[in-house]
């Protein structure tokens, strides 16, 4: 992309509305608009990096065999009636009626539309295991909506619904689920903990969130540092394999981490002194086992091997896709701007023409871009008529980890100037190498899954 043919509505001040700096940033760096409270409008940067987030959530979840579909964001009432939650859902349920006086609602979550559909469709146990998800909008009416795409009214989720033939499956489900997140959260340069939560009106008992620290996350967490030394890394698992996957799950949850709705002050006082840390966390996502709550009230069963009707056990795992821009700038920036994961970056690299018009300069960036472009990387070419300065501000702020300089007087000696956004070092290459070395950076993060 070159930006002067490009939609980046940067500002130059401040805006006074956002409270916190990856609100901040993101009106900055032209990434969202607001419309009204809680309700964003996605301009071109903000969109890029939404999809990136949830390209990788969709190859990670290809990855545990779970399957994609859509649901609409509108449903009847009558759904929610079934299952007894219309009424006690309260006031962050935005209801609406059609012209024909039909109740309808915006979809908060999904549990009552996958468990129609699954007992329209799925008859025996010998369709089990399965798991369904989308990646959908939803509303709540939050009475406080706030901090931008964190606190939405609209926000964008990943929503996934187990079907188990019993409990032990539906706990695997469980468990499979805990592994993907670990490796979809780290894969978007995130460290991302599963602390035992509370249920809320979901219902259940197995639950955990998985928080990101940030001192400016809503929830409180108390927690065993020693949690923040595992890495989930490029491990094979097959997750299929029950033994594997709950390994992994003792692994990760087996230290005290918790949010403040389940702190237990006197087994937090077990870890030794040095070890125990409080402090505030972003929800980033969570996991629910539920049981049969569902599946009983909305008469969901399936023919099991006896031939008798068996129940259902299900659970529900939550991705808030559009709230991770938050929380990854939470975590990755600095006074000058975002500082992009490789993994989400919108563009992969930038080109700053130090000379625009400079016949030779203008070529070495032209050349240097169609490289980018056939070894499928995405570049932002800065081809405008500004100052270095200008440029380079620009660039700092939309946070692209990469950045190649060119000039003439470096371009005299054969070199281009290659600059990493997170440390500002800065090395002199010859164009080819640094191309090369961009390649190589961006290799083990394009994955193909599907
Ligand atoms: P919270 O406690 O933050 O209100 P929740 O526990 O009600 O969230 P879930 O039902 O678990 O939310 O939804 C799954 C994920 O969706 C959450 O982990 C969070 O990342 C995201 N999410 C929930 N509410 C919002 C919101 N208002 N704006 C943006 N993302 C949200
Ligand atoms: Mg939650």
């Amino acid at each position: 992309m070159r930006l002067s043919r490009y939609f980046l509505p940067v500002l130059k001040e401040n805006p006074s509305e956002a409270q916190i700096v990856s609100h901040r940033l993101m009106l900055r760096a032209g990434m969202i608009k607001q419309q009204s409270a809680g309700i964003y409008s996605w301009l071109p940067l903000g969109f890029k990096v939404l999809r990136k987030i949830e390209n990788i959530v969709h190859q990670e979840q290809a990855r545990a065999g779970h399957i994609p579909m859509q649901m609409p964001t509108l449903q009847s009432a009558d759904l929610w009636r079934e299952s007894g939650r219309y009424d006690g859902y309260g006031e962050e349920m935005l209801r609406m009626q059609d012209r024909h006086g039909r109740d309808m609602l915006f979809s908060p979550t999904a549990e009552e539309l996958f468990t129609d559909v699954f007992r329209a469709h799925v008859n025996s146990y010998k369709d089990l295991p399965l798991t369904l998800y989308q990646i959908q909008w939803k509303f709540r009416d939050e009475i406080r909506p706030r901090f931008g795409v964190m606190r939405g009214r609209e926000f964008y989720m990943k929503d996934g619904y187990t079907f188990d033939l019993t409990k032990e499956d539906a706990l695997h489900a469980y468990n499979r689920h805990l592994v993907s997140y670990l490796r979809t959260y780290e894969r978007m340069g995130l460290q991302a903990i599963p602390m035992r939560a509370d249920s809320g009106p979901i219902g259940g008992d197995n639950t955990h969130e998985f928080l990101v620290l940030a001192e400016t996350g809503e929830s409180e967490v108390f927690y065993d540092r020693e949690i923040t030394d595992l890495k989930f890394g490029d491990r094979a698992i097959d997750y299929d394999n029950v033994d594997q996957c709950q390994a992994v799950l003792e692994e990760f949850t087996s230290r005290y981490a918790r949010t403040d709705e389940t702190h237990d002050e006197a087994l937090f006082n077990e870890v030794p002194e040095e070890r125990r840390r409080v402090a505030r966390g972003i929800e980033v996502g969570q996991i629910f086992y539920f049981g049969t709550k569902y599946s009983e009230a909305m008469g969901a069963t399936v023919q099991g091997p006896d031939g008798k009707p068996g129940e259902v056990h299900m659970g529900s795992h939550g991705i808030g896709v559009s709230r991770l821009l938050g929380a990854i700038i939470e975590a990755s920036h600095d006074e000058n701007g975002i500082i992009w994961p490789e993994g989400v970056t919108p563009f992969h690299v930038g080109i700053v023409n130090l000379k625009q018009g400079d016949d030779e300069a203008d070529a070495a960036c032209d050349a240097l871009y169609q490289s980018f472009t056939a070894a499928g990387l995405e570049p932002l070419y800065d081809d405008r008529k500004e100052r270095a300065g200008g440029k380079f501000a620009t660039m700092d702020l939309i946070g692209l980890p990469w950045r190649i300089t060119v000039g003439p007087r470096g371009l005299k000696n054969g070199v281009v100037e290659l600059t990493c956004r997170r440390t500002g070092n800065s090395e002199e290459l010859p164009p080819e190498q640094a191309v090369q070395k961009i390649i190589e950076i961006y290799a083990p993060h394009r994955v193909h899954v599907f």
